[in-house]
């Protein structure tokens, strides 16, 4: 029934998110003094806060196509406000500057919109915004954006009204990228290496690599000799192989900033407003994509030795190979290796030794 209603333009860029496109609309036709968008990494909150400010802004209520509706929905339009943090989280001296930018009047549109993103790393500085959130100029709407809800954040999550996303459904992600045209296996593979997280999807989606670059973690246990040259010669390229496959993002971050330079050029400004922020967020989805991507590469090579641990079980138990225990044990320790390795990944362990020690590993070396 639901899916009979016509989605406005405004929010196609939010995907698999019925529920919260519900509310996201009716925010824009009643709003409110403060909105909380909160769901995981890559549900596509960040599009939606936007799309949220472009409703808020238009004079038409959210058109998605005026002059105010494109550059709210491209991020450069003045009366929004994305507010990043610069270091681990947002601290109380940048809170501090959330409210005195909160009391200034809008300028151009008759409201102004203050996005605050990562609110989940803001636990020292919810106190500072809570006043202003709680009670904002009229001139002002916060959309506060989280990837999930801490305790510490209950008294300020309790004075907004709360959109929550979920992951987004491989479905719709393939759906999506069937939509723009992309060809059905290759949406689909895209899909299940983007792990639910459209922004993935939408990088891996133009990156000419992809394929090679999963073939490359498909090769590992072909081309380990057993000597701990190769095991570092691999462990190297897969290496190569994760920076090779930030380009696509890189070139997202300079096309975000070659936009806000224009931008700041014809407004006759001497620079990007916020840049260092702007550029810290960079780094930060830059990491994040690297452990991704890493990530999913483990998943890949620990599917493959999983693959030759159900083979050596059912070889082994109907022929009763001599050394089939051997095997087993040797493919079940190599699992265990690679999703301790993964799991290492959260914990910014060192990439480049991590690695070489999971390829020695893998080639038998470590008995
Ligand atoms: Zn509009």
């Amino acid at each position: 029934m639901d899916e009979a209603v016509p989605v406005p333009a405004l929010f196609e860029g939010v995907v698999g998110q019925p529920g919260a496109v519900d509310q996201l609309r009716a925010a824009g036709r009643r709003p409110v003094h403060a909105y909380l968008l909160h769901g995981p990494p890559g549900s596509g909150k960040r599009v939606a806060a936007r799309a949220l400010a472009a409703a808020l802004l238009c004079p038409r209520g959210g058109c998605g196509v005026c002059n105010t509706c494109r550059r709210a929905l491209a991020g450069t339009h003045p009366d929004l406000i994305m507010v990043e943090r610069t270091g681990a989280a947002l601290d109380v001296e940048e809170a501090r500057s959330v409210v005195t930018r909160a009391q200034r009047l809008p300028v151009e549109a008759s409201r102004q919109v203050l996005v605050l993103t990562d609110l989940h790393l803001a636990a020292k500085a919810a106190p500072v915004l809570l006043k202003t959130v709680e009670e904002p100029p009229p001139g002002t709407v916060f959309v506060l954006v989280a990837d999930d809800l801490p305790p510490a954040l209950a008294t300020i999550v309790s004075r907004c009204i709360q959109i929550p996303f979920d992951p987004v459904p491989g479905a719709a992600i393939v759906g999506w990228l069937v939509g723009q045209g992309v060809e059905p296996d290759h949406a689909a593979a895209v899909a299940h290496a983007s792990g639910g997280r459209l922004d993935r999807a939408r990088l891996l989606v133009s990156d000419a690599g992809f394929a090679a670059r999963q073939d490359r973690w498909r090769s590992v246990p072909s081309r380990l000799d057993g000597t701990g040259a190769m095991a570092v010669v691999v462990s190297d390229e897969l290496l190569v192989s994760v920076d090779e496959g930030l380009a696509p993002l890189r070139e997202q971050h300079a096309r975000e900033l070659a936009v806000l330079a224009d931008q700041a050029d014809q407004m006759g400004a001497r620079g990007i407003q916020g840049r260092r922020q702007i550029e810290d967020r960079h780094k930060r989805e830059e990491r994040r994509w690297r452990t991704e991507d890493l990530r999913f590469g483990l998943a890949i090579l620990a599917g493959m030795f999983r693959d030759r641990l159900v083979a050596v079980a059912e070889s082994g138990s109907t022929a009763g190979t001599p050394g089939g225990s051997g095997d087993r044990q040797r493919a079940a320790r190599h699992v265990d290796a690679i999703e301790q390795a993964s799991g290492s990944l959260d914990r910014n362990a060192n990439e480049a030794l991590l690695m070489e020690a999971l390829m020695v590993e893998l080639s038998g070396m470590a008995g």
